[in-house]
């Protein structure tokens, strides 16, 4: 196959079954997050370069080097989004949803894109499932949306996950911070990655999120960000700790936890798992205090968590994966003379009260259609010969077990939707052998 008909590096098709567990979980999301009142926003998945540059901030790697950034036909700068926090507050100042009424609660499932690396769990198309609060300052609001991410994941299955929290303080907080680690860490430039070089000048924070063992090095006896917290910033987390104690969360503070993107203010958090090797971040998210304001929309203040769903899926527990194993469809077998028309009308009847099933839509010898149903993973074939056709009776025969039964056409549905169905297919050894009618 020629190059240009493959698939982008980097990218992902996802085939089924395993879209029908990426819904299960999508729509685990939706029933917890609906319990919290948050409801979904859908943006673009394209928008102009600057909000991006703007909000997610020049010196981070996303904006650096990591954006699928082209002109379009008017040579105007658009960007594929590389996360939508910044799309959500950007909808909320366009829309006018301070108006609204506050706080204003929304969700997110979707694609997102960065020209990174690709490696397990790590893609240039990968997907989130996020959560945005915009309008809320409080520290009870960080701890409530933090309980409302472990529901999720509790429902999922997941017990083994580690949630870090931290917190990079107010503004002021992080000048006296920056400052004293800069002036740190001046002294051992030299002996730092080339790009901690570059961020001691533009982002020196950063530093500190450094996975290189030479930069980690450097680090040790650095100053700690907490010790440059203002009374204000120091309060805000005291009570964020004090709510996930109180609504006993487990959770560890990580002193270092800085997170890669500018607009961070007070709590950041990562969820971590540990089946996932190095990529081993499930979960990012803090409060962005400052978002909305830099967007032209005043002071609001907000909080929110992007949850990597395809790391998500490459780690889901079991249990949950054996709660969403398709449903085995019914195929429908004109038998004998009888034509592909009668298995089309017989299943259209079927599906019109709801039954999931195939047609055998081509004429072909009963054996070779039930090896075709049994290739499909089918249980359940109806047979539709002359007889049956002329009695208003169907033949419903259980792979499986081999039995099978006489059922009349008007009770079909009931009786393939029924929790009994077997009992009525499969007799036990007191009841009738082979034929029975129902
Ligand atoms: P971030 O928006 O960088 O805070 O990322 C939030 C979550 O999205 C991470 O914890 C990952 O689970 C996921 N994620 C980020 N980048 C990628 C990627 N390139 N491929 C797959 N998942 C990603």
């Amino acid at each position: 196959m020629s190059e240009s008909y493959r698939r982008v590096k980097g990218t992902r098709d996802l085939l089924p079954p395993e879209t029908a567990v990426w819904a299960a979980v999508e729509a685990t999301a939706r029933s917890v997050f609906g319990r919290y009142a948050y409801r979904e926003i859908r943006t673009p998945i394209i928008e102009h370069t600057e909000l991006f540059v703007r909000s997610v901030g020049e010196s981070t790697d996303i904006v650096g080097k990591e954006m699928y950034t082209f002109a379009d036909r008017k040579g105007r700068s658009l960007t594929l989004r590389p996360e939508s926090t910044a799309s959500v507050a950007r909808a909320f100042v366009e829309n006018g949803m301070t108006s609204w009424p506050q706080p204003v609660k929304l969700f997110y499932i979707g694609p997102q894109f960065r020209y990174e690396r690709p490696q397990k769990g790590r893609y240039r198309q990968f997907h989130q499932i996020g959560a945005e609060l915009l309008g809320d300052a409080s520290p009870l609001a960080d701890v409530e949306l933090l309980l409302m991410l472990n529901r999720f994941l509790q429902e999922l299955g997941f017990e083994d996950l580690v949630v870090l929290v931290n917190t990079v303080g107010d503004e002021a907080s992080r000048q006296a911070y920056r400052a004293s680690l800069v002036g740190f860490l001046t002294p051992r430039r030299d002996a730092l990655s080339e790009d901690s070089q570059r961020r001691l000048e533009s982002n020196p924070l950063r530093i500190l999120d450094s996975k290189s063992p030479g930069d980690r090095e450097q680090l040790e006896g650095a100053p700690e960000l907490h010790d440059s917290l203002t009374p204000e910033a120091r309060e805000h987390f005291d009570q964020v700790r004090a709510g996930l104690d109180a609504q006993g969360m487990a959770y560890r503070v990580e002193n270092r936890l800085v997170r890669g993107l500018d607009y961070y203010t007070h709590t950041v958090f990562e969820i971590v798992s540990e089946g996932l090797g190095a990529q081993d971040a499930l979960v990012g998210g803090g409060r962005y205090d400052g978002l909305v304001a830099a967007l032209g929309g005043g002071a609001v203040p907000g909080i929110g968590f992007a949850i990597g769903e395809d790391r998500l899926l490459d780690v889901l527990p079991e249990s949950f994966q054996r709660r969403f194993v398709p449903a085995s469809p019914t195929t429908v077998v004109a038998v004998g003379e009888v034509s592909p028309m009668a298995a089309l009308a017989l299943a259209e009847e079927l599906r019109s009260q709801g039954v999931e099933c195939i047609a055998e839509l081509t004429t072909r010898s009963l054996k070779s259609s039930m090896k075709r149903a049994d290739r499909h993973g089918v249980e359940r074939v109806l047979l539709l010969g002359e007889e049956e056709m002329e009695s208003g009776r169907v033949t419903l025969r259980d792979l499986r077990s081999g039995r099978q039964g006489v059922v009349l056409r008007d009770r079909l549905a009931a009786v393939l939707t029924s929790d009994d169905f077997y009992e009525i297919v499969n007799p036990g050894p007191s009841g009738p052998e082979g034929e029975e009618e129902r």
